[in-house]
C-alpha cells in the first residue's frame, strides 16, 4: 500500500528550486532616438531578469531597416559575449529569457521569435501562457500556415503578421483580441517597439525612461540595473506603441480588471521590484507579519529559507518579537551544471546547497519560514537538517496559502497528484515534513498583504481553484482529474 511517505518521497534532486513553482519568462525592450547602446542595455536588462528564466536567452535588434539577432541555450552571460554584442547594432531591441512552460526547451523555441511578412519583419518576446493557443493554431494550420516552433507565442506572431501590412497597431489589437490567457509581450518592427499586457494584467510589464528614450520590461529591477527611471506599469488591456514620435496608448479590451499573479509577490519577482504599485519586499514582510498573527508559536529564533523566505521571516520576527537569525548559509557557487550525487547521498544533499548555521539553531526552538510548499520534499529535508544541527523544536511556517491547484498562466506547476496540499490535510503535511507544528498564511491574509481592494484584485487560482480566466478544457482533464 502506498503511504503518504512513499507518495511524496519522489524528489531525487537536491536543487531547492525543484520543489518550487518554476519561473516563467522575462521580457525587455528599448527604443532609442538618442543613439543609446540599445544592445548592451538589453543585455544588462535581461541579466537583471535572469531569475525569470534560465533555459535560453535572445536579443533582436533593428537598425531601422533590418533585424539582426542572436539566441542561445543557457544563461544570458553564457549566450552573449562582448564580440557578439558588438556585432549587434541598432536603434531598438527586444530581449527574452525563457523558462519553457509551453513548447519544449530547444533552441528552435528560444525567443524572441521572428517572422518575415510582405513589408518587413516582426519579432516577439512573450511572458505568459495562452489558454486557447491550440485552437487558433489548428485553425491557422487548416488555412495553410506552417508553424516553425511549438511555442504558443508563435500563434500571436502569426496572427499579427497576417494583418501587419495594413497597420501594425491594428494588427496587434486584432491578434490580442483573438487570444485568451496571460501575456506580457514586447514586439519589435523595423521602426516600432510595442508592449501589450493581457486584460487581467496577470503577468507584469512596466515602462521606464532613460535620457528621453523608452523601455519596456517585466520588472522594475531591470530599469534600476541600467539606471533608467520607472514611468508606470502598462495597464491591463493596454497596448503601448513607441516610435520616433514618442509613446501612444491603446486600450484594446472593454472589460479589464487588474488581477496580477499573487505568486509574483510571494516568490517569482525580485524583492527590489515594484509591480503595480506594490513593492515585492514590503509585501513579503507584511505577509510574514500576518503569518504570525494567524499562526503564532512560542520559540527562541526565527529563520528564513533563502532567498525568498527571508523577508517573510523578518516580518514574522518583527510581529512576534522572536529574534531573527540567519539559519542557512547558501553555497552561491552551486550552479545548474552541478553533478548530482549518488542515490544514497541525495537524501542528505540539501546541505550541499544549503548548510545550517549551527550556532543559531542548536538547542533552540526554531521557527523556519519558507515562501511555499509544493511537493513537500524539500521542506522535509530542511526540517531534518535543522534537527541534525541540534534544533530542539522545528515549527514550519509558510508565507503562501496551501497550493492545491495548478497554474495555467505561464507557471510550470506539477499536476495535482504531486501537490502535497491537494492530497493531504494540515496534520498529514506536518507529519510528512516532520515538523513540530505547521502553519500557512490564509488566502485572505495574502490578499491583505497585497492591499487587495474592490478595484485591485489578484489571481489566487493555485490556492483557491478560481482563476481570472477559465481553464482550457483539455488541461482541465489532464491537470484537475
Ligand atoms: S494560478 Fe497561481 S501561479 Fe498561476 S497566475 Fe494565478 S496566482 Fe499566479
Amino acid at each position: 500500500m502506498c503511504t503518504l511517505n512513499d507518495k511524496f518521497n519522489t524528489c531525487s534532486c537536491i536543487e531547492l528550486e525543484e520543489d518550487k513553482f518554476k519561473d516563467e519568462c522575462g521580457v525587455f525592450g528599448i527604443f532609442s532616438k538618442n543613439d543609446l547602446d540599445v544592445v548592451s542595455l538589453t543585455y544588462y536588462g535581461l541579466y537583471a531578469l535572469q531569475h525569470r528564466g534560465q533555459e535560453s536567452a535572445g536579443i533582436v535588434v533593428s537598425d531601422g531597416k533590418e533585424f539582426k539577432y542572436h539566441k542561445g541555450m543557457g544563461l544570458v552571460s553564457d549566450v552573449f559575449d562582448k564580440k557578439l554584442l558588438e556585432s549587434l547594432k541598432g536603434q531598438s531591441a527586444i530581449g527574452h529569457v525563457r523558462y519553457s512552460t509551453a513548447g519544449s526547451s530547444t533552441l528552435n523555441n528560444a525567443q524572441p521569435l521572428i517572422v518575415k511578412y510582405k513589408l518587413g519583419s516582426i519579432a516577439i518576446a512573450h511572458n505568459g501562457n495562452l489558454v486557447n493557443a491550440d485552437v487558433i493554431r489548428a485553425l491557422l494550420e487548416d488555412a495553410g500556415y506552417i508553424f516553425q516552433t511549438s511555442v504558443d507565442s508563435e500563434v500571436i506572431l502569426s496572427l499579427i503578421a497576417r494583418e501587419a501590412k495594413k497597420d501594425i497597431g491594428k494588427a496587434v489589437v486584432d491578434a490580442v483580441q483573438a487570444v485568451k490567457g496571460s501575456y506580457a509581450i514586447v514586439i519589435l518592427t523595423e521602426d516600432k517597439l510595442i508592449g501589450v499586457r493581457d486584460p487581467n494584467g496577470i503577468r507584469p510589464l512596466c515602462i521606464g525612461e532613460l535620457n528621453g528614450d523608452y523601455i519596456l520590461c517585466s520588472e522594475s529591477c531591470a530599469l534600476d540595473s541600467i539606471g533608467a527611471d520607472f514611468v508606470r506599469d502598462v495597464a491591463p488591456g493596454e497596448i503601448v506603441i513607441i516610435d520616433k514620435d514618442g509613446i501612444k496608448s491603446i486600450n484594446f479590451a472593454e472589460k479589464t480588471k487588474c488581477e496580477t499573479c499573487s505568486f509574483e509577490y510571494i516568490y517569482f519577482a525580485r524583492p527590489d521590484s515594484t509591480i503595480d504599485g506594490i513593492n515585492v519586499y514590503t509585501s513579503r514582510i507584511k505577509a510574514g507579519k500576518i503569518l504570525y498573527k494567524e499562526n503564532p508559536v512560542e520559540a527562541d529564533v526565527v529563520i528564513g529559507v533563502p532567498d525568498s523566505g527571508i523577508p517573510a521571516a523578518l516580518g514574522y520576527s518583527e510581529a512576534s518579537g522572536i529574534p531573527y537569525a540567519i539559519g542557512f548559509i547558501k553555497n552561491k557557487y552551486v550552479g545548474r551544471t552541478f553533478i548530482s550525487p549518488s542515490k544514497e547521498l541525495r537524501s542528505k544533499a540539501v546541505a550541499v546547497k544549503l548548510n545550517p548555521l549551527k550556532v543559531n539553531v542548536e538547542g533552540r526552538r526554531v521557527v523556519i519560514v519558507d515562501d511555499s510548499i509544493v511537493r513537500g520534499t524539500t521542506s522535509r529535508k530542511l526540517v531534518e537538517i535543522l534537527r541534525r544541527a541540534g534544533a530542539k523544536e522545528v515549527h514550519f511556517r509558510v508565507s503562501s496559502p496551501v497550493v492545491k491547484y495548478p497554474c495555467y498562466f505561464g507557471i510550470d506547476t506539477p499536476c495535482r497528484k504531486d501537490l502535497i496540499g491537494a492530497n493531504a490535510n494540515m496534520e498529514e503535511i506536518r507529519e510528512e515534513i516532520g515538523a513540530d507544528s505547521l502553519g500557512y498564511i490564509s488566502i485572505d491574509g495574502i490578499l491583505k498583504s497585497l492591499d487587495c481592494s474592490a478595484e485591485r484584485g489578484y489571481c489566487v487560482g493555485c490556492f483557491s481553484g478560481i482563476y481570472p480566466i477559465s481553464a482550457p478544457i483539455e488541461k482541465d482533464k489532464n491537470y484537475l482529474e
